[in-house]
């Protein structure tokens, strides 16, 4: 059943309805920009506001400047569902290639990286309605249900991750759809409020003595002997330390870090606000949403539970609010035909980064610090890496991760344009399809 659309939504994260934008605004004019930094950080994103609370912390004068509003690339945008992220590390691929060790090193670290961040919103009182609601998995083909239990079985032998497996019988207690041929509900899984999440950082950075400079676009960066100069518009900046917290938003300046990641466009959809029945009908316990499919959806009901949050592919690379909107719509009331009349009330996009190699990369490039290519996944990790990258610049063991042991690779000629995108969209939608 197809739904009637409205095309009378508002075109911006549902997210900013919350928020309070003099929080993540700089609290000062970039005419009083200093001459130098010991680390200036590039993108304004949960990366570079992770790592800008543990330089300035550590007593480093940091600077981090913004192309636009800080927050404003994916990290107020995003769908705020937090794991570990086990299923998109691509595990066997991996295993091959890099041995079982590596591969066991990373999921127990992803482990970590998501508990630090849970801790780190509990000791600083982030006020971003942290919920650990778990999260229901659902096997999109009856063949994926026994690669859904045996892959959390697996998983069960490295960490202590709890997994229930609900089969099709049981599923109706987990989500109101038939859709699905039973799955997996990660319990300790959870949810944020992306944009107050990000927001508390920012005002955490600047509390501890960051400068956040927002409408900054750095043009360039040179490398002199051992310093860099950073310029943006009408400024230069000299700084010991450079980072690059770009993902999929990174541009021209850092060709050979666009090279190395697929930027893909992500959309969401919020439904106006519903009877709690109705959200029930669709998440019977107030869950996050996935499933199997390569071309998959995900969905939650809001902080406040009152409107269900719907996200997936973008259909092309543009923000194109009146093509994507349509497509996720239908998507959801094939899912869930109860939701049919539910009028849209924000329909909004923004751009993650994938790597050639399904892994985070984080490291150093011509002398330059990275973290970035989170596939998606970026609420827990793109936090961990920040900070990670940061105890890198200060040179601190703790700063060593398995990440960094994976090489950050290109393809030849690939220049960070994603042409052969459509082809692969295609493969995958035929391949949901077939159920591969
Ligand atoms: C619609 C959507 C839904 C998502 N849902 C989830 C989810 O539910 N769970 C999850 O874990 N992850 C999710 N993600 C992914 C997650 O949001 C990202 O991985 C994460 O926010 C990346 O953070 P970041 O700081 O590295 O990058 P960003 O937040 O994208 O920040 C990069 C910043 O760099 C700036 N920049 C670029 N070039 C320059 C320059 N030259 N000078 C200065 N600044 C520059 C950009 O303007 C941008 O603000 C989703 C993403 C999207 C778009």
């Amino acid at each position: 059943m197809l739904a009637k659309h409205s095309s009378n939504y508002i075109h911006a994260p549902y997210w900013q309805a919350a928020i309070v934008p003099e929080k993540t605004e700089a609290l000062i004019n970039r005419r009083d920009l200093p001459d130098r930094a010991d680390t200036v950080i590039i993108g304004g994103g949960y990366t570079g506001i992770s790592a800008a609370i543990t330089l300035a912390r550590a007593g480093q004068k940091v600077v981090v400047f913004e192309a636009d509003a800080f927050g404003n690339g994916a990290s107020s945008r995003n769908g705020g569902m937090l794991g570990p992220s086990f299923s998109k590390l691509g595990e066997n691929g991996l295993e091959r290639q890099y041995g079982r060790e590596q591969v066991h090193a990373t999921i127990r670290e992803s482990l970590s990286a998501f508990n630090w961040l849970v801790n780190f919103i509990r000791d600083e009182q982030i006020d971003c309605d942290l919920q650990i609601c778990g999260r229901f998995r659902g096997a999109s083909h009856p063949a994926h249900y026994a690669g859904l239990i045996e892959q959390a079985s697996e998983i069960a032998k490295i960490v202590d991750f709890p997994a229930i497996e609900i089969s099709r019988a049981q599923q109706g207690e987990e989500v109101g759809s038939d859709a699905y041929y039973g799955g997996v509900v990660y319990p300790t899984d959870g949810a944020v409020h992306p944009a107050k999440l990000f927001q508390g950082l920012c005002e955490i950075a600047k509390r501890d003595g960051a400068l956040l400079f927002d409408h900054s676009p750095v043009r360039q960066v040179i490398k002199n002997n051992s310093q860099f100069i950073v310029s943006i518009d009408d400024k230069k900046i000299t700084a010991d330390h450079v980072i690059i917290a770009t993902n999929g938003y990174t541009g021209g300046p850092f060709g050979k870090f666009k090279r190395r990641l697929i930027p893909i466009r992500s959309a969401m959809i919020a439904t106006e606000e519903l009877p709690e029945s109705v959200i029930r009908s669709v998440s019977p316990k107030l869950r996050c949403h996935g499933s199997t499919e390569r071309l998959s959806v995900y969905y939650r009901p809001s902080p406040d539970g009152k409107r269900i949050l719907f996200g997936g592919r973008s259909l092309g690379y543009g923000d194109c609010p009146q093509i994507y909107h349509k497509y996720l719509q239908n998507f959801m009331t094939r899912l869930f035909p109860q939701l049919s009349n539910a009028k849209l009330d924000y329909v909004w996009s923004g751009k993650i980064a994938y790597t050639f190699d399904h892994v985070p990369h984080i490291g150093v490039m011509d002398g330059m610090h990275y973290a970035m290519g989170y596939c998606g996944s970026g609420v827990g990790r793109a936090n961990y890496f920040g900070r990670k990258i940061a105890q890198k610049v200060l040179d601190q063991a703790e700063g060593y991760t398995i990440f960094e042991e994976f090489p950050f690779k290109t393809r030849p000629f690939y220049t960070g344009h994603p042409w052969f995108l459509p082809a692969i969209m295609k493969w995958h939608s035929l391949a949901d399809r077939l159920g591969f």
